[in-house]
């Protein structure tokens, strides 16, 4: 379906703008039109309200307490791990473990999962399109064990090519880490099919789906990852809050990440037992108000349902990629067939923080740069983009506010 004669995005996604207070603001003298969300997403009232309730009503520290407050705290918590468990369809609640972001979940796989057992001779794969945090996590493993990092290339639409990776499949390769929407460019991998290749060769597979969660269904059982990492600030919940999906078998067998309170289930100096799943790896005391909010983030993203999400950010997308590609000397920087809420661009010769700054005089948020993924911005041979995203809260009168401001920059620099 072309942008011109997709259908209007149902009129629930103005329904659904109404929720989120930040939106409702004038930026520079304009109406906020918010378009960075895969950088971070704005919150819904129900879940400012449901960590003010938590910090007014239940806050204390969990699991450890007997008092009522601290009851609680970790029913709140906990209750946040079901229903996690629920959304990503994971067979036990013990396979969800909380992390701070996405980043803190990679590395904790790196270090625990794959650090103890890497050897010089093996290797781990990933594909060019990656943020640095599914980069330099394996770099850093890879100094450490005198392991091969191994990159899978992309093509001029930024998708990555099966049949390469399928050759690069081989009995070195330890773990298989790729995204599954690509932050920079939009890009859906085709991560289902490149599973059941890693399958068969037994070879476990990480997927980083920070930016695929609040825009996709997603089923980790249907996918048979054997990792999957999700951040909660760019799915409408609070910052320094993350999920770190594993196959409980995987995670049994895996060693601590972190040592400290609450992962551990006894301490002498003669050693220490430590705590069962999930808790093994979760060291310290949480942030526990934020994965009250996360969890009132789910439950929001389940009452309106994923699908209907996926179906009104998919056709907005096609709205916004072809409204943007009748604009005079613009190059869309990422156009695989696949895609979910991104586009970046160049605007002619205007370096993309000078696109992003007129922009925001505007009153129109997007993100200018790297986006934390310098080799892709290496392979189109530019320092950075400009990059609109979408989210469930934007419409066809965002797309239109950017288009317009786009023009006007346009104007400026001509
Ligand atoms: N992977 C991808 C694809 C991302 O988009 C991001 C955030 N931009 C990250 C990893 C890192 O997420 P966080 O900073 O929340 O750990």
């Amino acid at each position: 379906m072309t942008g011109r004669s997709a259908k209007k995005p149902t009129a629930d996604a103005s329904d659904w703008r109404g929720s989120f207070p930040a939106l409702h603001q004038e930026i520079n003298g304009h109406p906020l039109v918010y378009l960075d969300s895969a950088a971070s997403s704005q919150q819904p009232a129900a879940v400012i309200a449901a960590v003010q309730t938590y910090q007014e009503c239940s806050h204390a520290n969990v699991h450890r307490g007997v008092h009522t407050l601290s009851h609680r705290a970790t029913e709140a918590y906990e209750s946040a791990r079901d229903r996690i468990a629920d959304f990503i369809n994971a067979s036990n609640r013990t396979e969800i473990v909380f992390t701070s972001g996405t980043t803190d979940s990679i590395n904790l796989v790196a270090q625990s999962f794959c650090r103890p057992t890497l050897k010089p001779g093996d290797r781990i794969v990933i594909s060019h399109l990656e943020h640095h945090s599914n980069i330099v996590p394996w770099q850093m493993l890879c100094e450490q064990t005198g392991a091969e990092l191994v990159v899978a290339s992309i093509d001029e639409s930024g998708q990555v090519d099966v049949s390469e990776i399928t050759d690069l499949l081989d009995e070195r390769v330890k773990l298989f880490a790729l995204a599954h929407v690509s932050n920079a460019l939009g890009t859906v991998l085709p991560v289902k099919e490149i599973i059941g290749i890693a399958k068969t060769r037994g070879i476990p597979v990480l997927l980083d789906g920070a930016q695929a969660v609040p825009h996709l269904p997603v089923d980790v059982q249907d996918l048979d990852c054997d990792f999957y990492t999700f951040s909660g600030h760019k799915m409408f919940g609070p910052t320094g809050t993350g999920v770190l999906f594993g196959r409980e078998s995987l995670l049994e067998a895996m060693p601590p990440y972190q040592g400290g309170g609450d992962m551990i289930l006894e301490v002498s100096f003669e050693g220490t037992t430590y705590n069962d799943l999930p808790y093994k790896f979760e060291a310290g005391t949480p942030n526990i108000a934020g994965f009250v909010g996360l969890g009132a983030a789910v439950k929001y993203l389940q009452c309106i349902g994923m699908q209907r999400i996926c179906q009104h950010e998919k056709e907005l997308l096609e709205y916004m990629t072809m409204q943007l590609s009748e604009i005079q000397d613009i190059r869309l920087i990422g156009t695989a067939a696949n895609k979910a809420s991104v586009q970046s661009f160049m605007l002619a010769d205007i370096h993309p923080h000078d696109v992003g700054t007129i922009l925001d005089h505007q009153g129109v948020a997007i993100r200018t740069g790297h986006h934390c993924a310098m080799p892709v911005m290496e392979y189109f041979g530019i320092p950075g983009t400009a990059r609109a995203s979408l989210a469930l809260y934007n419409t066809r009168d965002d797309v239109d506010a950017l288009v317009a401001a786009l023009h006007a920059a346009h104007k400026i620099f001509s």
